[in-house]
């Protein structure tokens, strides 16, 4: 019988498949459990609270064997991490098609969506998780680093030296905001109710070190911050009760965002409870837990509203709190923005979003190369300069090796196109994955989050996924996906996930012009239609189509 096992990609170049495309979506299925990459691998869970690669161990052994022997004109269908079905196509068409997580819009909440997962009928995919382009804490820290330089560009001279950030969460992404934090320079206190999270980012590098108490965690941040020396500081505690004592206390917090799992009430510990109980508590008593969960994360908000009106940078960081908090009635839940309309709209507008790669060789020196290649590439890209620099010295790898780096409309197919004539030329050792996170610019409807506070309102039109999906298909994608729920959870999001091999074959390189112009370039279309100024300029300048505009 199948059952929990250490998963571990294999790396080189002998594949165990009969295509580097279908080689490519095993191994990062398998990478995406990866007990150096996934939060907890034995429940198939890869990171943000549920989000699994694989419905059950049964469904994730038969998506391997499928996998090994799907041939160059087929295409595995996989329902919410379970494969359904193999279809003749062609050799254009995706190797994989995959749908997680989607429920009919009014049965799209976490009570139905729990009475299904209890019948073995679907799994909550996330963003990355469901899709098997999960890369580690790295994939989400360029996107924080970004924010923090934001917020420091917008209210402290552009930099957070001399400046405390508070937040929760050091879980797969709330991991990244630590470094994220000292890489601008500032001071972040972080707190977290699982001891195994803050060794695990110690262990990583993401995190400096762990405070003995709160006082001690005051102590160090103030001594820090006085010397203007970037630190990190885990504490151990819950953010229900640490942030209002604090708030009460007066203590000198200039930044209060969060990343606990706050989009799934079942996975925020509500105040009075022990973090060993949260699972046995949770699966007795859904219902008494999320009321519970909720009650604390209104506490938390009201927290975070009273650092903001003592003058404090207060933003909401994707996660669904401010919705959870009204949902318990504090009404003032969102007085402070989402990070998106707050610092990343103008880059979504350029197509901009998280870019990424993976080694399939399993060699760092391969993510080394193409580094290079990034910087030769753009030259007079500055910030991208400095982020592939520090990336380079302080990124640890997880699982195969894998870079992140935000790249818009008009830049990601040059990068493609480059990996893929340096695995033509050998200069690589293996073929990589290039994919994105779903967090991006015109692939996602989510109104919490992406898509909040639209310049038409047009915050929960959920036809962009959709098209972003099929247009995909139709470039030449490797896989593609469509999710629902991912990062806000249940009824707040729909959106859509591509991954494309660079084989370095004359096929590949054709399907990367087409599938790094077109998904980007629904960003940009998605911008200009909302009556964005600076989405209409990046389409007049690079050559965007947008019917509406012409004749
Ligand atoms: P995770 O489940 O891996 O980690 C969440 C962490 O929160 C855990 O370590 C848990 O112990 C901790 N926690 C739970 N309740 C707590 C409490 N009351 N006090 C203190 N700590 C508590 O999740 P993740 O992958 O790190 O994602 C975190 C959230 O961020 C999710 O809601 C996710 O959807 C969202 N998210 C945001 C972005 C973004 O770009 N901003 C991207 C992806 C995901």
């Amino acid at each position: 019988m199948s059952g929990p096992r250490p998963v571990r990609a294999a790396r080189g170049t002998e594949l165990s498949t009969l295509g580097w495309q279908q080689e490519a979506a095993l191994r990062m299925l398998q990478n995406n459990l990866d007990p150096e990459v996934a939060e907890h691998p034995d429940k198939l869970v890869v990171y943000g609270g549920t989000g699994k690669a694989a419905r059950d161990w049964r469904s994730y052994d038969a998506m391997v064997r499928t996998l090994q022997t799907l041939k160059q004109d087929e295409t595995m269908l996989v329902q919410s991490g379970r494969p359904v079905g193999v279809m003749q196509t062609h050799e254009w068409a995706p190797r994989v098609l995959l749908a997680n997580s989607n429920l009919v819009g009014d049965w799209a909440n976490w009570e139905e969506f729990r009475r299904l997962e209890q019948l073995g009928l679907t799994m909550y995919g996330q963003m990355t998780a469901g899709s098997w382009i999960y890369i580690g804490t790295q994939g989400i820290l360029q996107g924080t680093y970004e924010t923090f330089a934001a917020v420091a560009a917008k209210k402290f001279n552009g930099t957070l030296a001399g400046t405390i950030t508070l937040t929760a969460g050091l879980g797969g992404m709330g991991g990244a905001q630590p470094l994220a934090v000292t890489m601008n320079d500032g001071v972040a206190i972080c707190i977290d109710v699982d001891p195994r999270a803050i060794e695990r980012r110690i262990e990583h590098r993401y995190l400096d070190v762990k405070a003995d108490s709160l006082q001690h965690a005051l102590q160090l941040a103030v001594e820090a911050r006085d010397a203007r020396k970037p630190l990190s500081i885990g504490l151990l505690g819950n953010a229900a009760d640490l942030l209002p004592q604090m708030l009460a206390e007066g203590a000198p917090i200039d930044i209060v965002t969060d990343q606990t799992s706050a989009h799934d009430p079942l996975a925020y510990l509500p105040t009075g409870v022990d973090f060993e109980d949260m699972a046995s508590y949770a699966a007795k008593d859904p219902a008494g837990f999320t009321t519970r969960a909720r009650e604390s994360m209104a506490q938390h908000v009201e927290a975070m509203v009273g650092f903001m009106d003592a003058g404090a940078e207060v933003f909401d960081y994707g996660n669904s709190i401010r919705g959870e908090a009204q949902l318990a009635g504090y009404d003032r839940a969102f007085a402070f923005p989402g990070f998106v309309p707050a610092y990343i709209r103008p880059l979504f507008c350029e197509g901009k979003g998280p870019f990424r790669w993976a080694a399939l060789s399993g060699e760092a020196s391969d993510i080394h190369k193409t580094d290079k290649a990034m910087l030769e590439l753009f030259p007079e890209n500055e910030s991208l300069h400095r982020w592939i620099k520090m990336a380079g010295e302080r990124v640890h790898f997880q699982g195969l090796p894998a870079r992140i780096c935000w790249l818009g409309y008009g830049e990601r197919d040059k990068a493609g196109e480059r990996f893929n004539e340096m695995v033509a030329d050998g200069t690589l050792a293996a073929p990589l994955v290039i994919g994105r996170d779903h967090l991006d610019c015109g692939s996602v409807a989510s109104p919490y989050r992406e898509t909040e506070a639209m310049l038409d309102g047009s915050d929960a039109i959920a036809d962009w996924p959709l098209l972003n999906a099929m247009v995909n298909v139709a470039s030449g994608a490797s896989w593609v996906s469509l999710h629902h729920g991912g990062g806000v959870g249940m009824g707040r999001s729909i959106h859509a996930g591509q991954v494309t091999v660079a084989d370095g074959t004359h096929l590949a390189g054709e399907k990367i012009r087409r599938v790094l112009t077109n998904d980007p370039g629904m960003g940009v279309i998605r911008h200009v239609d909302a009556g964005y100024d600076i989405a209409e300029s990046v389409a007049d300048e690079r050559g965007v189509r947008v019917p509406m505009r012409e004749g």
